[in-house]
């Protein structure tokens, strides 16, 4: 099984989705992965765009950039996406409009998962925003 989307394959039958909880779970007990939350949310959103409005994934993208590249601190990021998303009506597409492309790149949720290892997760969901933002 591979993801419609990002092109990842399931691990031990979890799911993108799935791992992604392994990762938000995993933020409890590291401080540093939990320190780049917006990271590894937004990592995994510009790879799962079908249900997510194309202003809304370009916002995203934009401010996942400037952050990335160091002209946004984090506190700005929340305040630019707060302002800009004030309730999910503005971010999800309507239901009927929603549809995977698959599209292939160089990382995803499942290189990060690394088959359940917490241990350098938060290092691994840097080279995976790395290579995202190389993509760009
Ligand atoms: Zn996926």
């Amino acid at each position: 099984m591979f993801c419609p989307e990002c092109g990842a394959p399931a691990v031990d039958g979890l799911t993108c989705w799935d791992q992604l909880g392994y990762l938000l779970a995993w933020e409890v007990q590291d401080a540093e992965l939990a320190a780049i939350h917006f990271l590894t949310v937004s990592s995994y959103n510009l790879q799962h765009p079908a249900n997510i409005t194309d202003t809304a994934i370009e916002w995203l993208r934009a401010a996942y950039i400037d952050h990335l590249d160091g002209v946004l601190p984090l506190a700005e990021v929340q305040l630019r996406m707060g302002k800009r998303f004030a309730g999910a009506q503005r971010v999800l597409k309507p239901k009927g409009e929603r549809g995977a492309v698959l599209r292939l790149w160089p990382m995803t949720i499942a290189d990060v998962y690394a088959g359940g290892n917490s241990s350098g997760a938060a290092h691994r969901v840097r080279e995976w925003a790395a290579s995202i933002r190389g993509q760009q």
